[in-house]
């Protein structure tokens, strides 16, 4: 007797999101090159720790998988390490598009829950405010990220590391190292946003 078919996964399809992914993201029109051959996710050190292998990811992008890929921790997990982008034999920017994926996805309202997300806002906090990342105030900024009690958890696990770079004088205590002309910085900063928002209303 032939065995019943298992019952269609709840997909939707959105035949536009790779129009929208060669549109809208840095390197994402070189989409079109990718011949899936799996270099790429062959050659990835972090491959494992993502859900889909950026081969996958660009495949499931054609398909129209705009949740899936959108909701995925692949970009959050790479480490812009470029290896991919060394070997891809058609020249793919797979590591630009992965960044490009991970900014529209945090601006949509995806990613909010992956760790690298509150590590990068925490980070962004400390480069904004100081003009330096400060390890103590951004280690802190982002155990405190996922709430009160996990971050006395992560704070008081990582205690003895603290003490142990205290000692050795690799982390200073003190009020924070800040740049000179913050003023500066956040003329920089604000002329930045200017031209992300000009571009972004040009399309
Ligand atoms: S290595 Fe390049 S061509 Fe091969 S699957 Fe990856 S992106 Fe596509
Ligand atoms: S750049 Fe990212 S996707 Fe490419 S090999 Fe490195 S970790 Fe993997």
């Amino acid at each position: 007797m032939t065995a019943p078919l298992p019952a269609a996964a709840d997909h939707t399809y959105d035949l536009g999101f790779a129009r929208w992914v060669y549109a809208n993201i840095n390197g994402g029109d070189k989409l079109s090159l990718c011949m899936q051959c799996g270099v790429c996710s062959g050659s990835c050190p972090i491959g494992t720790q993502m859900d889909y292998g950026p081969r996958k990811l660009f495949m499931m992008i054609r398909a129209g998988m705009k949740e899936e890929v959108l909701s995925s921790n692949t970009m959050w997990n790479c480490t812009l390490c470029y290896r991919c982008v060394v070997r891809c034999p058609r020249g793919v920017p797979v590591t630009y598009i992965l960044q490009g994926l991970a900014s529209k996805a945090a601006e949509l309202g995806y990613g909010a829950k992956e760790d690298n997300t509150h590590f990068a806002r925490s980070f962004w906090w400390s480069a904004k405010s100081f003009g330096r990342t400060d390890e103590r105030l951004v280690t802190a900024k982002y155990y405190f990220s996922f709430g009160l009690k996990e971050g006395m958890r992560r704070g008081i696990g990582n205690l003895k590391t603290a003490l142990g770079l205290i000692r050795t004088g690799r982390m200073h205590l003190g009020t924070p190292h800040r740049i000179k002309d913050r003023g500066g910085l956040q003329a920089i900063l604000a002329k930045a946003a200017e031209i992300e928002k000009r571009e972004g209303a040009d399309g």
